[in-house]
């Protein structure tokens, strides 16, 4: 059995076996070219011999495109000039006496490049940030023994795992954050041992200045004021697991070369995003349903198709009109590079591309495609799907079932008396506890399932291969761990329940059916005297 590595160990091996097999796949290619160099430089020069060096430059292009990648920037700078040359060869009636010695002793730096290159050990990607697990995020508790069960229940409802209790040995392996009670009598001294290994978030008694500024000198980041307010709390802990946003970013690649489309894959995948390899342009679109990605990578040179066109391709569907494409090229023309930057939100950069500046441009441009989706596409209380985009979620989501048979149930979610918790508790508080609810629900639910905003307190859910009596019983837990939640006010303390309705997809159902049924089974679990979930 292969040895276990950890998962970091184990991605940076890949990468490595991935280079060193993108080297030695290159220097096949440099071979070739050679020796077709060398049986074609003997031959009478005519229209076949011309063809013949047109596929040769081609073949240089690929090279200058690739060498960079692989960690041989010597191979792109000799394959470039000669892919110039050999087109100006192929475009000659005449032998070029000019040309073909500059061809003859670039096709041998070429060969001399590869050599000098591969021997040198493949330089190392730095370290990138690895995604954390999907679930259950691990936080440090350290608190006095009193009190300590009903934060250790508060991080669970969240989602959080407790990591050990106590602050005497902190537990190996990865924590989110620390959460520390200044009951301890030696907090300030537990923060400082934490410092620097995760954040911390200090519940403070004392909230005056100097106590503030002695925290933060401790290393201390978040301040939540006691009582303890389960909403701040929660805020903090999301902020610092942040990675979630990140391992949501979905890369979509597209190289005719699968080599370097793989690779791209790679070096994205380890720095925490999902990234699709595609080396058949052709098949871009079905790609672009099924990934849903926030940005394309595109090869702007690919034979058959030419990446412009691609991307006009793309933007004649209207939702894709804002998707962000980033071209990849070895291409010189200027003037191409203006056409590709003017198809609107586009960019360019040019091979041979280093991996770790494309994981950085990448992230840039997909975390700002995402901030600008999701002003667009999503509710600005909760960070849920809108109305619109839920329903034309709900549609998309009906007929693929169809087709590939699995099952599918809509909940429809709405908070019990809540006119009344706006009445008693004011209007903030009510959007408190609705954002409290969103969160809920994202960590409780599949990163696949679908959620949405669909009114003031109701919420829609899309469980996507779950059949509605399983997700009655998913449904139900989140029900019972929400309505345990406990929000504090100055005066008070109260806790808020839910109903739901949950309809599955009946044979040749249209959305507005299925709406209809888990609405009126929603109508049902209020009269049956609500906190309860019904199925139509
Ligand atoms: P029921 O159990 O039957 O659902 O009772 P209810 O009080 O929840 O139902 P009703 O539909 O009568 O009232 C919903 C209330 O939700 C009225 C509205 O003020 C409040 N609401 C809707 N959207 C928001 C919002 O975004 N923020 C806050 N704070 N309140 C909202
Ligand atoms: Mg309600
Ligand atoms: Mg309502």
């Amino acid at each position: 059995m292969a040895e276990m590595l950890a998962p970091e160990a184990e991605l940076h091996e890949a990468m490595r076996r991935l280079r060193a097999d993108g080297v030695r796949r290159l220097g096949e290619r440099v071979q070739d070219l050679a020796t077709l160099w060398e049986a074609l430089s003997h031959r009478p020069w005519d229209a076949a011999v011309r063809a013949g060096v047109a596929d040769l430059a081609n073949a240089a292009h690929q090279l200058a495109g690739a060498g960079g990648t692989f960690g041989l920037p010597a191979l792109s700078a000799a394959a470039a000039p000669l892919e110039l040359i050999l087109r100006g060869l192929s475009e000659s009636l005449a032998p070029d006496s000019e040309r073909l010695p500059q061809a003859e002793q670039l096709v041998a730096a070429l060969g001399a490049a590869w050599e000098a290159g591969s021997t040198l050990p493949v330089a190392a990607e730095p370290a990138i940030a690895m995604p954390q697990a999907e679930t259950g995020e691990p936080v440090l508790l350290c608190t006095p023994a009193a009190g300590q069960a009903e934060l250790h229940a508060l991080l669970t409802s969240l989602g959080y795992t407790v990591r050990g209790i106590g602050h005497e040995a902190p537990p190996d392996g990865p924590l989110i954050a620390a959460v520390i009670d200044d009951a301890l009598p030696d907090f300030l001294a537990v923060c400082r041992g934490l410092a620097g290994r995760c954040p911390l978030i200090l519940l403070a008694e004392d909230t005056s200045f100097p106590a503030r500024l002695a925290a933060a000198r401790a290393g201390v980041e978040a301040l939540v004021p006691k009582p303890l307010e389960s909403n701040e709390l929660a805020d903090w802990l999301d902020q610092f697991a942040g990675v979630r946003a990140e391992s949501h970013t979905s890369i979509l690649i597209v190289d005719d070369d699968p080599l370097l489309a793989e690779t791209y894959a790679m070096a994205l995948r380890q720095a925490g995003m999902q990234a699709t390899a595609l080396s058949e342009p052709g098949r871009t679109l079905e790609a672009i349903t099924a990934t849903a990605p926030d940005l394309i990578v595109m090869d702007l040179q690919m034979p058959g198709i030419d990446g412009i066109e691609l991307a006009r391709v793309i933007r004649q569907t209207r939702r894709h009109l804002s998707l962000p494409v980033l071209f990849l090229s070895a291409e010189r023309d200027a003037t191409r590079q203006l056409l590709a930057r003017r198809l609107g939100g586009d960019d360019f950069i040019p091979k041979p591309v280093d991996l770790s500046r494309l994981v950085t441009l990448v992230r840039l441009r997909a975390e700002r495609a995402r901030a600008l989706r999701a002003v667009m596409e999503t509710d600005s209380l909760t960070g849920l799907l809108n109305h619109a985009r839920f329903k034309e979620r709900l549609g998309l989501e009906i007929e693929r079932s169809r087709r590939d048979g699995s099952a599918l149930s809509l909940v429809l979610l709405d908070l019990d008396h809540f006119k009344q918790i706006n009445d008693r508790h004011g209007h903030l508080m009510g959007d408190r506890v609705i954002r409290s609810l969103a969160r809920s629900l994202q960590k409780r639910l599949r990163r696949t399932d679908v959620i949405g905003r669909y009114g003031g307190e109701e919420f829609a859910i899309l469980l996507l291969g779950t059949g509605p009596e399983a997700a009655q019983k998913v449904i139900d837990q989140i029900r019972t761990r929400f309505s345990a939640l406990a929000f504090d006010t100055e005066q008070s303390r109260f806790s808020v329940t839910f109903s739901a309705g949950i309809a599955g997809r009946e044979e040749g159902a249209k959305a507005e059916a299925m709406i209809s049924a888990a609405d009126a089974a929603l109508y049902a679990a209020k009269r049956a005297g609500r906190n309860c979930t019904r199925l139509a």
